[in-house]
C-alpha cells in the first residue's frame, strides 16, 4: 500500500469539502475509492475499523504478537515510538499475516501508570526499517519468523 503525503489528503478533503464524491476524488488524484474512503473516516471510525478487525481475529485465527523495538520515526507521524508485530494464522488456508504497531508513550497518569497512543493501522504495509530491537535475542526471534518485506 503506497503511503500518500498528507499534501494530497488534505487535497482531497479540499475536494470532499467542494462537493466531490469519493469517486471523482480518486480519478482526480490517481487513488483508488477505497483508500480516498479511509481518508474521510472520523477517528471514531477508524477506532470501530480496528476493533472490528481485532474481533475478526479472535474468531477465525490463531494469534501471535511480539514487542520488537523501538523506532525514532514512527512512519506515520515521524514520533519516537514502540513497536510490536502482530500476525494472524488463518487456519482454512494455512496463510499467515502480519500487522505492524506503533505505540508513542504519552506520559504518566497520576496514578503513576504509563500510558501509550496506538498510532493507526496504516503502518500495516510498512516494513520495519530502522527498528532498535530490544535485544539480540528479540532481533534474532524477529528474524525467524521471515516477515515477508521485511527490511
Ligand atoms: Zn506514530
Amino acid at each position: 500500500m503506497t503511503r500518500w503525503p498528507e499534501s494530497v489528503k488534505k487535497e482531497a478533503r479540499a475536494l470532499g469539502k467542494s462537493g466531490k464524491s469519493h469517486t471523482e476524488i480518486g480519478k482526480i488524484l490517481g487513488v483508488s475509492r477505497g483508500t480516498v474512503d479511509t481518508w474521510f473516516w472520523s477517528r471514531a471510525t477508524r477506532e470501530r475499523k480496528y476493533a472490528e478487525r481485532v474481533e475478526a481475529w479472535k474468531r477465525n485465527e490463531v494469534n501471535g504478537r511480539m514487542y520488537v523495538g523501538v523506532i525514532d520515526n514512527c512512519p506515520k507521524c515521524g514520533e519516537r515510538g514502540y513497536v510490536q508485530l502482530l500476525w494472524m494464522d488463518y487456519v482454512p488456508t494455512g496463510t499467515r499475516n502480519y500487522y505492524w504497531q506503533i505505540f508513542h508513550y504519552q506520559g504518566k497518569r497520576d496514578d503513576g501508570h504509563a500510558q501509550y497512543r496506538y498510532c493507526g493501522s496504516t503502518t500495516d504495509r510498512w516494513e520495519g526499517r530502522d527498528i532498535r530491537f530490544t535485544s539480540p535475542k528479540r532481533e534474532e526471534q524477529f528474524r525467524k519468523l521471515r516477515v515477508p518485506g521485511a527490511a
